[in-house]
């Protein structure tokens, strides 16, 4: 028969960063190596503030920073996108600079320029899984619009770029309905 050990020996591994699902904001963490016996091995990150303890999988998610540098980058891909699916439509790049600049950090032509230079559709299809994994319906909603009002000409959608806006909705996961409904308020 074995002997249980009810001693609390844990040793500290490493300590972090990490989103705290149950407070939904960033916290430090501590990962322990728990040295008791008929202890949950698998729960070994504690929040130090709220002292909730999860699996090591909660390291996966993103942090609030690492989300925003994620949307970011996703905004400003499917900025190119769109931009490119207006072509040479005059006033196309200032309305980019103009939308995005207010929201997405360190913006500006050069960037543009680059963007529309590597941007592709299987990257704007990753960065659209990543950041689909943490926004809600309505930030999907409201990401879509942002990237709408970049083909906004007198009030209405530029036909040209209403494909590729699809598109985004559709790789962020909104149902074409969503995306209609999206699109359609977008204009009134
Ligand atoms: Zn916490």
């Amino acid at each position: 028969m074995r002997t249980v050990s009810w001693n609390t020996t844990s040793c500290e591994l490493t300590e972090g960063v990490f989103f705290c699902p149950d407070e939904g904001v960033d916290r430090r963490y501590r990962l322990t190596l728990d040295l008791v016996e008929g202890v949950d091995p698998d729960n070994r990150v504690e929040c130090i503030s709220c002292r909730v303890r999860y699996a090591v999988g909660v390291l996966s998610l993103p942090t609030t920073d690492q989300m925003s540098a994620q949307l970011d980058r996703f905004l400003r891909t499917a900025a190119a996108a769109v931009l490119r699916a207006l072509e040479a439509q005059p006033g196309s790049w200032e309305r980019a600079l103009q939308v995005l600049s207010g929201g997405v950090s360190r913006y500006g032509r050069a960037e543009l320029a680059h963007d529309l230079q590597t941007c592709d559709p299987d990257r704007l299809e990753r960065e659209a899984d990543l950041v689909a994994a943490f926004l809600t319906d309505a930030g999907k909603g409201a990401v879509l619009s942002t990237c709408a009002a970049l083909a906004i000409v007198d009030c209405v959608i530029e036909p040209r770029a209403m494909r590729t806006l699809e598109r985004l909705g559709a790789t962020l996961g909104l149902s074409p309905e969503e995306v209609f409904s999206v699109l359609d308020r977008c204009t009134e």
